[in-house]
Protein backbone atom coordinates (compact mmCIF):
# COMPACT_ATOMS: atom_id res chain seq x y z
CA UNK A 1 0.00 0.00 0.00
CA UNK A 2 1.05 3.54 -0.69
CA UNK A 3 1.59 5.62 2.31
CA UNK A 4 -0.78 9.01 2.30
CA UNK A 5 1.92 11.25 2.63
CA UNK A 6 5.81 10.61 0.92
CA UNK A 7 9.21 12.36 -0.01
CA UNK A 8 7.65 13.90 -2.60
CA UNK A 9 5.13 16.25 -0.85
CA UNK A 10 8.77 17.74 0.64
CA UNK A 11 9.60 18.91 -2.36
CA UNK A 12 6.07 20.08 -3.07
CA UNK A 13 4.91 21.71 0.03
CA UNK A 14 7.92 22.61 1.93
CA UNK A 15 10.33 25.68 1.93
CA UNK A 16 13.14 24.17 -0.08
CA UNK A 17 15.72 24.86 3.27
CA UNK A 18 16.44 21.52 3.60
CA UNK A 19 17.46 18.31 1.44
CA UNK A 20 16.04 15.09 3.55
CA UNK A 21 16.94 12.09 2.81
CA UNK A 22 14.70 9.48 0.68
CA UNK A 23 13.23 7.69 3.49
CA UNK A 24 10.56 8.57 6.07
CA UNK A 25 11.48 7.69 9.73
CA UNK A 26 7.94 6.69 11.60
CA UNK A 27 9.10 4.92 14.35
CA UNK A 28 12.23 4.39 16.76
CA UNK A 29 13.08 2.44 19.85
CA UNK A 30 16.41 2.88 21.67
CA UNK A 31 19.11 3.34 18.95
CA UNK A 32 16.92 1.52 16.28
CA UNK A 33 14.93 3.56 14.11
CA UNK A 34 11.84 2.63 11.43
CA UNK A 35 11.07 3.98 7.96
CA UNK A 36 7.47 3.42 6.28
CA UNK A 37 8.39 0.45 4.34
CA UNK A 38 9.58 -1.42 7.74
CA UNK A 39 13.39 -1.09 6.85
CA UNK A 40 15.91 -0.98 10.36
CA UNK A 41 18.22 1.84 11.10
CA UNK A 42 20.63 2.32 13.99
CA UNK A 43 20.90 5.81 14.79
CA UNK A 44 24.45 6.95 14.79
CA UNK A 45 23.21 10.78 14.65
CA UNK A 46 20.78 10.94 17.26
CA UNK A 47 18.91 13.79 15.40
CA UNK A 48 21.66 15.87 15.80
CA UNK A 49 22.74 14.89 19.29
CA UNK A 50 18.94 15.54 20.44
CA UNK A 51 18.22 12.42 20.98
CA UNK A 52 20.25 11.90 24.11
CA UNK A 53 18.43 8.96 25.62
CA UNK A 54 17.56 7.63 22.60
CA UNK A 55 14.14 6.46 20.87
CA UNK A 56 11.17 6.04 23.25
CA UNK A 57 13.22 6.26 26.79
CA UNK A 58 10.25 5.38 29.13
CA UNK A 59 11.48 7.51 31.99
CA UNK A 60 10.83 10.95 29.08
CA UNK A 61 7.22 8.86 27.99
CA UNK A 62 6.55 9.02 31.66
CA UNK A 63 7.34 12.72 32.20
CA UNK A 64 5.59 13.31 29.35
CA UNK A 65 2.37 11.78 29.71
CA UNK A 66 2.10 12.88 33.28
CA UNK A 67 2.53 16.45 32.73
CA UNK A 68 0.45 16.55 29.27
CA UNK A 69 -2.43 15.48 31.61
CA UNK A 70 -1.55 18.20 34.09
CA UNK A 71 -1.03 21.49 32.66
CA UNK A 72 0.91 22.14 28.93
CA UNK A 73 0.95 25.90 29.18
CA UNK A 74 0.26 29.27 31.43
CA UNK A 75 2.81 31.52 29.70
CA UNK A 76 5.15 33.62 31.47
CA UNK A 77 2.92 35.90 33.13
CA UNK A 78 2.83 32.68 36.00
CA UNK A 79 5.95 30.61 37.13
CA UNK A 80 5.80 26.79 36.87
CA UNK A 81 6.36 23.95 38.89
CA UNK A 82 8.49 21.85 36.55
CA UNK A 83 10.45 25.24 35.07
CA UNK A 84 11.07 26.19 38.79
CA UNK A 85 12.29 22.45 39.46
CA UNK A 86 14.53 22.08 36.33
CA UNK A 87 16.31 25.39 37.32
CA UNK A 88 16.99 25.02 40.56
CA UNK A 89 18.50 21.48 39.30
CA UNK A 90 20.77 23.12 37.08
CA UNK A 91 22.07 26.03 38.96
CA UNK A 92 22.57 23.17 41.68
CA UNK A 93 24.46 21.29 39.45
CA UNK A 94 26.56 24.32 37.68
CA UNK A 95 28.45 27.60 37.98
CA UNK A 96 24.96 29.13 36.80
CA UNK A 97 23.09 31.19 39.65
CA UNK A 98 20.33 32.31 37.22
CA UNK A 99 18.51 30.48 33.85
CA UNK A 100 16.70 31.98 30.94
CA UNK A 101 14.29 29.29 29.32
CA UNK A 102 13.61 28.93 25.45
CA UNK A 103 13.07 26.66 22.86
CA UNK A 104 16.10 26.38 20.88
CA UNK A 105 20.30 26.54 20.20
CA UNK A 106 19.51 29.85 18.60
CA UNK A 107 17.40 31.59 20.92
CA UNK A 108 19.87 30.51 23.85
CA UNK A 109 22.62 32.59 22.05
CA UNK A 110 20.29 35.11 21.14
CA UNK A 111 19.77 35.57 24.68
CA UNK A 112 23.49 35.23 25.51
CA UNK A 113 24.38 37.73 22.98
CA UNK A 114 21.44 40.66 24.22
CA UNK A 115 22.49 40.05 27.67
CA UNK A 116 25.95 40.60 26.81
CA UNK A 117 25.51 43.60 24.98
CA UNK A 118 23.12 44.91 27.86
CA UNK A 119 25.94 44.71 30.40
CA UNK A 120 28.67 46.08 28.06
CA UNK A 121 26.54 49.32 27.55
CA UNK A 122 25.83 49.59 30.86
CA UNK A 123 29.23 50.21 31.57
CA UNK A 124 30.05 52.30 28.39
CA UNK A 125 28.04 52.86 25.36
CA UNK A 126 30.72 51.87 22.93
CA UNK A 127 31.28 48.39 24.72
CA UNK A 128 29.58 46.27 22.21
CA UNK A 129 32.20 44.22 20.14
CA UNK A 130 31.76 40.61 20.15
CA UNK A 131 34.79 37.97 19.34
CA UNK A 132 33.74 35.23 17.67
CA UNK A 133 35.48 32.55 15.70
CA UNK A 134 35.80 31.22 12.40
CA UNK A 135 34.40 28.05 11.50
CA UNK A 136 31.94 28.36 14.79
CA UNK A 137 28.33 28.00 14.71
CA UNK A 138 25.76 29.42 17.07
CA UNK A 139 22.36 29.46 15.26
CA UNK A 140 20.38 30.82 12.30
CA UNK A 141 18.83 34.04 13.56
CA UNK A 142 20.18 36.92 12.09
CA UNK A 143 21.86 37.83 15.22
CA UNK A 144 23.53 34.15 15.88
CA UNK A 145 24.35 33.44 12.07
CA UNK A 146 26.10 36.64 11.70
CA UNK A 147 28.39 36.21 14.90
CA UNK A 148 28.88 32.34 13.70
CA UNK A 149 32.32 31.62 11.55
CA UNK A 150 30.37 30.58 8.39
CA UNK A 151 30.10 33.36 5.97
CA UNK A 152 27.92 31.59 3.86
CA UNK A 153 25.20 31.49 6.27
CA UNK A 154 24.95 35.04 7.10
CA UNK A 155 25.67 36.33 3.50
CA UNK A 156 23.26 37.84 0.58
CA UNK A 157 20.76 38.75 3.34
CA UNK A 158 21.20 42.32 3.55
CA UNK A 159 23.22 44.09 6.00
CA UNK A 160 24.42 42.17 9.43
CA UNK A 161 24.36 43.36 12.62
CA UNK A 162 27.48 45.63 13.41
CA UNK A 163 30.20 44.78 16.33
CA UNK A 164 31.26 40.76 15.23
CA UNK A 165 34.48 40.22 14.46
CA UNK A 166 35.87 37.17 13.91
CA UNK A 167 39.70 35.26 14.52
CA UNK A 168 41.04 31.72 14.10
CA UNK A 169 39.77 29.07 16.75
CA UNK A 170 42.58 28.11 18.84
CA UNK A 171 45.01 31.29 17.86
CA UNK A 172 45.24 33.04 20.61
CA UNK A 173 47.73 36.07 19.75
CA UNK A 174 44.73 36.71 17.09
CA UNK A 175 42.24 37.10 20.10
CA UNK A 176 45.26 39.02 21.80
CA UNK A 177 45.03 41.58 19.00
CA UNK A 178 41.25 42.22 18.73
CA UNK A 179 40.50 42.37 22.33
CA UNK A 180 40.07 45.63 24.10
CA UNK A 181 37.82 47.59 26.49
CA UNK A 182 35.04 48.10 23.68
CA UNK A 183 34.80 44.29 23.77
CA UNK A 184 31.43 42.93 25.44
CA UNK A 185 31.64 39.25 24.78
CA UNK A 186 33.75 36.27 24.05
CA UNK A 187 31.64 33.07 22.43
CA UNK A 188 33.29 29.67 21.40
CA UNK A 189 32.41 26.51 21.49
CA UNK A 190 34.25 24.34 23.72
CA UNK A 191 34.29 21.78 20.69
CA UNK A 192 33.45 23.61 17.34
CA UNK A 193 30.85 21.08 16.32
CA UNK A 194 29.12 21.35 13.12
CA UNK A 195 32.43 22.66 11.98
CA UNK A 196 34.04 19.37 12.38
CA UNK A 197 34.12 18.55 15.66
CA UNK A 198 37.31 20.14 16.56
CA UNK A 199 38.20 20.94 20.32
CA UNK A 200 39.52 23.92 21.81
CA UNK A 201 43.07 23.60 23.05
CA UNK A 202 43.23 24.16 27.15
CA UNK A 203 45.41 27.01 26.66
CA UNK A 204 43.01 28.39 24.24
CA UNK A 205 40.05 28.41 26.63
CA UNK A 206 42.57 29.17 29.73
CA UNK A 207 43.69 32.38 27.85
CA UNK A 208 39.83 33.15 26.62
CA UNK A 209 38.77 33.78 30.72
CA UNK A 210 42.03 35.51 31.53
CA UNK A 211 41.47 38.20 28.80
CA UNK A 212 37.72 38.10 29.17
CA UNK A 213 38.79 38.83 32.87
CA UNK A 214 41.30 41.45 32.13
CA UNK A 215 38.90 43.93 29.77
CA UNK A 216 35.70 42.69 31.57
CA UNK A 217 34.26 40.77 29.31
CA UNK A 218 31.60 37.91 29.56
CA UNK A 219 32.89 34.77 28.39
CA UNK A 220 30.28 32.48 26.46
CA UNK A 221 30.24 28.93 26.16
CA UNK A 222 28.36 27.59 23.88
CA UNK A 223 27.13 23.82 24.64
CA UNK A 224 24.07 23.50 22.35
CA UNK A 225 25.72 20.60 21.25
CA UNK A 226 28.55 19.57 23.24
CA UNK A 227 26.10 19.58 26.18
CA UNK A 228 24.26 17.26 28.56
CA UNK A 229 26.64 14.54 28.96
CA UNK A 230 27.90 14.60 25.37
CA UNK A 231 31.37 14.38 25.88
CA UNK A 232 31.12 12.61 29.50
CA UNK A 233 31.09 15.58 31.39
CA UNK A 234 27.55 16.82 32.76
CA UNK A 235 28.73 20.13 30.21
CA UNK A 236 32.20 20.10 28.85
CA UNK A 237 33.48 23.14 30.54
CA UNK A 238 33.50 20.73 33.35
CA UNK A 239 36.46 18.77 31.27
CA UNK A 240 38.43 22.14 31.33
CA UNK A 241 39.69 24.18 34.38
CA UNK A 242 37.71 27.56 32.59
CA UNK A 243 34.04 28.23 34.02
CA UNK A 244 32.09 30.73 31.59
CA UNK A 245 29.91 33.57 32.23
CA UNK A 246 27.54 32.08 30.05
CA UNK A 247 26.54 28.72 28.90
CA UNK A 248 24.46 27.97 26.51
CA UNK A 249 22.50 24.56 25.89
CA UNK A 250 19.63 23.12 23.90
CA UNK A 251 19.96 19.66 21.35
CA UNK A 252 20.54 17.15 24.18
CA UNK A 253 18.84 19.30 27.00
CA UNK A 254 14.92 18.12 26.43
CA UNK A 255 15.82 14.35 25.01
CA UNK A 256 14.08 15.53 21.57
CA UNK A 257 11.89 17.89 23.16
CA UNK A 258 12.22 21.44 21.71
CA UNK A 259 13.78 23.53 25.01
CA UNK A 260 17.03 25.42 25.14
CA UNK A 261 19.05 27.32 28.52
CA UNK A 262 20.80 30.34 28.89
CA UNK A 263 22.53 29.40 32.51
CA UNK A 264 24.52 32.63 34.07
CA UNK A 265 25.47 34.18 37.31
CA UNK A 266 23.75 36.55 38.99
CA UNK A 267 26.78 39.61 37.78
CA UNK A 268 25.76 39.04 34.21
CA UNK A 269 22.06 38.36 34.78
CA UNK A 270 21.06 41.31 36.79
CA UNK A 271 22.03 43.83 33.77
CA UNK A 272 18.49 42.45 32.63
CA UNK A 273 15.52 43.26 33.96
CA UNK A 274 11.73 42.88 34.09
CA UNK A 275 10.92 43.31 29.76
CA UNK A 276 14.41 43.75 28.90
CA UNK A 277 13.84 40.29 27.05
CA UNK A 278 11.31 37.26 26.38
CA UNK A 279 9.60 34.24 24.93
CA UNK A 280 5.77 33.27 24.40
CA UNK A 281 6.79 28.96 25.20
CA UNK A 282 9.87 29.40 26.88
CA UNK A 283 10.12 27.23 30.08
CA UNK A 284 6.88 25.62 29.44
CA UNK A 285 5.88 22.89 31.78
CA UNK A 286 5.53 20.01 29.68
CA UNK A 287 9.08 21.04 28.10
CA UNK A 288 10.44 21.20 31.77
CA UNK A 289 9.20 18.60 32.85
CA UNK A 290 10.76 16.04 30.06
CA UNK A 291 13.88 17.87 30.19
CA UNK A 292 13.72 17.32 34.07
CA UNK A 293 13.59 13.70 33.65
CA UNK A 294 16.44 13.46 30.91
CA UNK A 295 18.78 15.81 33.37
CA UNK A 296 18.31 13.29 36.10
CA UNK A 297 19.32 10.32 34.48
CA UNK A 298 22.51 12.26 32.42
CA UNK A 299 23.30 13.82 35.11
CA UNK A 300 24.44 10.41 37.02
CA UNK A 301 28.20 9.36 37.69
CA UNK A 302 27.53 6.02 36.49
CA UNK A 303 25.91 7.54 33.20
CA UNK A 304 28.85 10.24 32.43
CA UNK A 305 30.98 7.06 33.32
CA UNK A 306 29.78 4.90 31.07
CA UNK A 307 29.54 7.72 28.36
CA UNK A 308 33.56 7.63 28.28
CA UNK A 309 33.71 4.05 28.59
CA UNK A 310 31.87 3.37 25.42
CA UNK A 311 33.20 6.26 23.63
CA UNK A 312 36.67 5.11 24.00
CA UNK A 313 35.54 1.44 22.48
CA UNK A 314 33.64 3.62 19.70
CA UNK A 315 36.91 5.52 18.93
CA UNK A 316 39.17 2.64 18.48
CA UNK A 317 36.50 0.35 16.45
CA UNK A 318 36.52 3.67 13.95
CA UNK A 319 40.21 3.82 13.82
CA UNK A 320 40.41 0.38 12.80
CA UNK A 321 37.52 0.69 10.64
CA UNK A 322 39.32 3.45 9.15
CA UNK A 323 42.74 1.47 9.16
CA UNK A 324 41.28 -1.25 7.57
CA UNK A 325 39.87 0.52 4.44
CA UNK A 326 41.88 3.51 4.16
CA UNK A 327 38.64 6.02 4.91
CA UNK A 328 39.69 8.06 7.22
CA UNK A 329 42.70 10.44 7.87
CA UNK A 330 42.06 11.08 11.52
CA UNK A 331 39.44 10.25 14.07
CA UNK A 332 38.86 12.98 16.23
CA UNK A 333 36.30 12.30 19.43
CA UNK A 334 34.76 14.10 22.79
CA UNK A 335 32.79 11.70 24.48
CA UNK A 336 30.14 9.86 22.39
CA UNK A 337 30.57 12.45 19.30
CA UNK A 338 32.81 11.50 16.46
CA UNK A 339 34.37 13.52 13.70
CA UNK A 340 35.83 11.35 11.50
CA UNK A 341 38.03 13.23 8.95
CA UNK A 342 37.40 11.52 5.31
CA UNK A 343 41.39 10.26 3.38
CA UNK A 344 42.51 11.59 0.26
CA UNK A 345 40.35 8.12 -0.73
CA UNK A 346 36.89 9.79 -0.04
CA UNK A 347 37.70 13.39 0.20
CA UNK A 348 35.14 15.74 1.08
CA UNK A 349 32.13 13.31 0.83
CA UNK A 350 31.04 13.41 3.65
CA UNK A 351 27.22 13.78 2.02
CA UNK A 352 28.01 10.08 0.01
CA UNK A 353 28.77 8.72 3.23
CA UNK A 354 25.98 9.41 4.50
CA UNK A 355 23.88 8.88 1.94
CA UNK A 356 25.09 5.54 1.61
CA UNK A 357 25.12 4.95 5.54
CA UNK A 358 21.62 5.29 5.23
CA UNK A 359 21.54 2.72 2.34
CA UNK A 360 23.27 0.15 4.35
CA UNK A 361 20.91 0.76 7.23
CA UNK A 362 23.05 3.36 9.73
CA UNK A 363 22.17 6.70 10.38
CA UNK A 364 25.22 9.29 10.45
CA UNK A 365 25.82 12.86 10.07
CA UNK A 366 28.39 15.47 8.31
CA UNK A 367 30.75 18.23 10.00
CA UNK A 368 31.50 19.99 6.82
CA UNK A 369 32.35 18.47 2.92
CA UNK A 370 34.97 15.95 4.70
CA UNK A 371 34.19 15.31 8.48
CA UNK A 372 31.84 12.18 9.06
CA UNK A 373 29.94 13.11 12.06
CA UNK A 374 28.50 10.52 14.96
CA UNK A 375 26.74 11.06 17.49
CA UNK A 376 25.21 8.58 19.56
CA UNK A 377 22.46 7.96 22.42
CA UNK A 378 24.18 8.62 25.50
CA UNK A 379 23.07 5.19 26.22
CA UNK A 380 23.37 3.53 22.77
CA UNK A 381 23.66 -1.01 24.03
CA UNK A 382 26.63 -3.01 23.41
CA UNK A 383 24.77 -4.59 20.01
CA UNK A 384 23.27 -1.55 18.70
CA UNK A 385 26.56 -0.31 18.84
CA UNK A 386 28.40 -2.91 16.91
CA UNK A 387 25.84 -3.36 14.22
CA UNK A 388 25.88 0.64 13.66
CA UNK A 389 29.80 -0.04 13.39
CA UNK A 390 29.23 -3.05 11.00
CA UNK A 391 26.71 -1.14 8.69
CA UNK A 392 29.60 1.91 8.57
CA UNK A 393 32.28 -0.48 7.60
CA UNK A 394 30.12 -2.23 4.83
CA UNK A 395 29.81 1.50 3.98
CA UNK A 396 33.62 2.61 3.50
CA UNK A 397 33.65 -0.81 2.20
CA UNK A 398 30.97 0.12 -0.56
CA UNK A 399 32.61 3.38 -1.22
CA UNK A 400 36.32 3.04 -1.23
CA UNK A 401 36.13 -0.73 -2.48
C1 LIG B 1 22.80 23.32 16.80
C2 LIG B 1 23.63 24.42 17.34
C3 LIG B 1 23.11 25.71 17.53
C4 LIG B 1 21.72 26.09 17.07
O1 LIG B 1 20.71 25.39 17.73
P1 LIG B 1 19.21 25.41 17.13
O2 LIG B 1 18.43 24.63 18.16
O3 LIG B 1 19.27 24.76 15.81
O4 LIG B 1 18.79 26.81 17.05
C5 LIG B 1 23.92 26.66 18.10
N1 LIG B 1 25.18 26.37 18.48
C6 LIG B 1 25.71 25.14 18.33
C7 LIG B 1 27.10 24.89 18.80
C8 LIG B 1 24.96 24.13 17.75
O5 LIG B 1 25.50 22.92 17.57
Amino acid sequence: MTPAVQRADFDRYMLPVFNPLEMILVRGEGSRLWDQQGRDYIDFGAGVAVTSLGHGHPALIEALQHQAAKLWHVSNYFTNEPALRLAKKLCDSTFAEQVFFCNSGAEANEAALKLARKRGVDKHPEKIEIVAFNGSFHGRTFFTVSVGGQPKYSSGMGPNPPGIVHVDFNDIEAVKRVIGPRTCAVIVETVIGEGGILPATPEFLQTLRELTTVHDAVLIFDEIQSGNGRTGALYDYMNTAVVPDILTTAKGLGGGFPIGVMLTTAEVGNHFKPGSHGSTFGGNPLACAVAEAAFDIINEPALLANVRVKAARAAMALRAIGERHGCFSEVRHAGLWFGCELSSALVNRAGDVVSKGAANGVLMLQAGPNVLRIATSLIISDTELDEGLRRLEKTCADLVG
